[in-house]
């Protein structure tokens, strides 16, 4: 065996009759049939050009058929590619130019639209829909199933994921065979995975979230995924009887919370409920005990990193905390000015150590340099603290910190206050140049139809609860906040909006 992810993932199953990945429409692959295929997607892939190292660009809906391009390219040795199925054609321009593929796979809908980006980058064009079906699926099928798996060292790469764009344009995150390996074997063991296991899949497959955490734990451990296309709350509790996991973002447990099928019974089946790659309130995590019993197990990770901290399986799941570094997995907090590192309880830049962190950002030495210290750290550009019991709180991105009149203000605290004020949907506070102060705290709420909510009103709720300096200087009321194709909230486009507020 070489350190080729894909013989982790699929190349010592000890029963290969056993169900690998079932379809909501009814469709089920043995972990012997997903090698079969996988072989024939390999062959028509390497049939097109593709050579180890070179990259496989994919822009298409959720599918079986899609998770088996996955697997084939690692197979092969290229290089995975998923990009967002939310990017329009002028961002795809960006991403092919930038990555520059040997094939790309997009869907037959968006084909007019994408053939001339193709044949400028050079890359073979390929078409998959969401019932798997196209010229990919095409060409599979005429390619015979036996594919010798390339052999790769472990600091080849597997898969390059674009950021999800939230503080900048997004960056090529380069991952190597042994970064996804090692980070899906400390999850698999965290989280106690085995044969046993049937996974709810709803998450997309061009993040790291569906593609690494739920895809690749599950295909390691040997256990069965139900791939839904999409978060579906009817979906969900069709298969919860029998499945034993689910891996979902916040709004996920948001959304299953207001349906009264949420019950004990309905989740008697399940051993483990997973949330990650934003926040998830405390309060949500309360309720979600309250009503089903299972305490939600919170996570965070990062694609240059893979996953982080975990809380524990077995130990306390702290609600509004990320938990412990996971096995093999160095995680300090230091100076943001300085670096030098913090004590237990301080405030800091989050740093991460461990064979889950990525090579490197994709063709920028430069910026792949400034954000690792000269031990190995990777710099994460997000804030938080480790407590007493060794436990990392995430405080925000550092990028978001407010400093206003020499004082640091983070904005997640002054959110949550504005958040907790009748009428008021959501918020977002940045800091915006101002002469006295440097920054000034400024709130962007979006308020409910019915709210006749003022500015005055706003900061009249706030007086009582939050320190004099980290009260908004200004609100601002917005129909809605700019969100990217990952639904995080773009503060930097906030800031530029109303860059000239204090003159
Ligand atoms: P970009 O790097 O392009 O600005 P991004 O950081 O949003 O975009 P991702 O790699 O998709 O791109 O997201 C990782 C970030 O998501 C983390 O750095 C962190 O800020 C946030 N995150 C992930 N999990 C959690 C969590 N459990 N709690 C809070 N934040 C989380
Ligand atoms: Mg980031």
């Amino acid at each position: 065996m070489t350190a080729n992810l894909f013989d982790r993932l699929c190349g010592t199953v000890a029963d290969p009759a056993k169900i690998a990945v079932e379809t909501a429409s009814g469709g089920r692959v043995s972990y012997a049939a997903l090698v079969a295929w996988s072989g024939r997607m390999a062959n028509a892939l390497v049939a097109r050009g593709l050579k180890p190292g070179d990259r496989v660009a994919v822009q298409v809906e959720k599918s079986l058929a899609a998770l088996v391009v996955y697997l084939a390219t690692i197979r092969a040795g290229g290089v995975f590619l998923p990009l967002n199925t939310a990017y329009t054609p002028a961002e795809i321009d960006y991403f092919l130019s930038d990555s520059e593929p040997v094939v790309f796979v997009c869907d037959p809908a968006s084909q007019a639209d994408l053939q001339p980006i193709a044949a400028r980058v050079g890359a073979a064009l390929f078409t998959l829909d969401a019932a798997g079906q196209g010229s990919l699926a095409g060409a599979a099928q005429g390619a015979p199933a036996d594919f010798a798996t390339v052999t790769r060292e472990p600091h080849d790469l597997a898969a390059m994921l674009y950021t999800s764009g939230t503080t900048g344009r997004a960056k090529g995150a380069m991952l190597s065979h042994d970064n996804l390996a090692s980070n899906a074997e400390a999850l698999r063991q965290a989280w106690r995975f085995s044969a046993g296991d049937v996974l709810i899949h709803a998450l997309p497959i061009f993040h790291t979230h569906g593609l690494f955490v739920a895809s690749n734990i599950a295909l390691l451990s040997g256990a069965s995924m139900v791939l839904l296309p999409k978060f579906d709350v009817d979906q969900i509790f069709g298969v919860m009887a029998r499945a034993t996991c689910l891996m979902g973002v916040p709004t996920f447990y948001v959304r299953l919370l207001k349906d009264a099928r949420l019950t004990p019974a309905a989740t008697k089946h399940m051993r483990l409920f997973v949330s990650g790659s934003a926040p998830l309130l405390a309060e949500t995590h309360r309720d979600w005990q309250g009503r089903t019993g299972h305490a939600i197990l919170e996570r965070y990770g990062m694609t240059e990193t893979n996953m982080i901290t975990s809380n524990p399986y077995d130990g306390e799941r702290l609600p509004g905390t990320v938990g412990l570094p996971l096995a093999g997995v160095d995680v300090r907090i230091t100076a943001p000015e300085g670096g030098g590192e913090l004590a237990r309880g301080e405030i800091g830049m989050i740093e991460i150590k461990g064979r889950n962190v990525f090579r490197g950002y994709w063709r920028m030495p430069e910026k792949t340099a400034a954000e690792f210290r000269d031990d190995g750290f990777f710099i994460s550009g997000d804030l938080g603290r480790i407590d007493q019991r060794g436990y990392l709180h995430i405080v925000g991105r550092g990028k978001d910190l407010i400093i206003t009149g020499g004082y640091n203000v983070y904005p997640k605290e002054v959110e949550g206050e504005i958040d907790g004020i009748p009428g008021v949907v959501e918020s977002a506070v940045i800091g915006l140049p101002h002469r006295d102060f440097g920054e000034a705290v400024t709130a962007v709420v979006v308020a409910g139809t019915a709210a006749a909510l003022t500015e005055a009103a706003i900061l009249d709720a706030l007086r009582p609860r939050l320190a004099r300096y980290k009260l908004p200087k200004r609100v601002i009321f917005s129909a809605d906040l700019p969100r990217n194709a990952m639904g995080k909230v773009q503060k930097n486009l906030l800031r530029s909006a109303h860059d000239g507020l204090y003159g």
